[in-house]
């Protein structure tokens, strides 16, 4: 009979999951790290709780190389969420246009694709890319936190 389970449980039972294998896709356009601007141009939030969740300890996109920055001018590229409303398609643009090149736009959620159930409201002006050039699209609403750091990590490579 074991006299310490408590112990047992931290030293001797593995505690921690396996890192999932390095993504197969084709040659990562950041190799190692990638920091991005996330741009809310006109989401309802459910993309941004995933977004957290996919920084979150469980999923854990930075131990990927992936980080989210306050300034375009210290990022690789945007991050974008929801549709782009009539009010945030300059301010998007002129944020992308901030993005030292190379960069990348990631459309995140199936608003940001031109998919979502807002691409037809008055205030709208269209899907991200309408306004941008887009380079990776996540498509969910709102995608899975595991869906948004798989996509990240082609990327990085890791
Ligand atoms: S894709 Fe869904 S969750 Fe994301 S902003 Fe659009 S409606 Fe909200």
């Amino acid at each position: 009979m074991r006299r310490f389970p408590v112990l047992d449980a931290l030293f001797v039972r593995r505690v921690t999951e396996a890192s999932p294998g390095k993504p197969k896709g084709a040659t990562p356009r950041f190799p190692g790290s990638v920091q991005l601007r996330h741009v809310d141009a006109g989401s309802c939030n459910g993309c941004e709780v995933e977004i957290a969740q996919a920084f979150a300890p469980v999923c854990d996109a930075g131990r990927f190389g992936i980080r989210l920055v306050s300034s375009p001018r210290h990022a690789d590229g945007l991050l974008v969420t929801g549709v782009v409303t009539n009010n945030m398609a300059v301010p998007l643009t002129k944020t992308l246009e901030a993005v030292p090149r190379p960069r990348v736009v990631v459309a995140c959620g199936d608003c940001a694709v031109g998919e979502g159930v807002f691409s037809n409201g008055y205030g709208v002006a269209g899907s991200v890319g309408d306004v941008v050039l887009v380079d990776i699209e996540i498509r969910g609403c709102p995608p899975e936190p595991t869906s948004i750091t798989d996509a990240l990590r082609e990327l990085t490579g890791r």
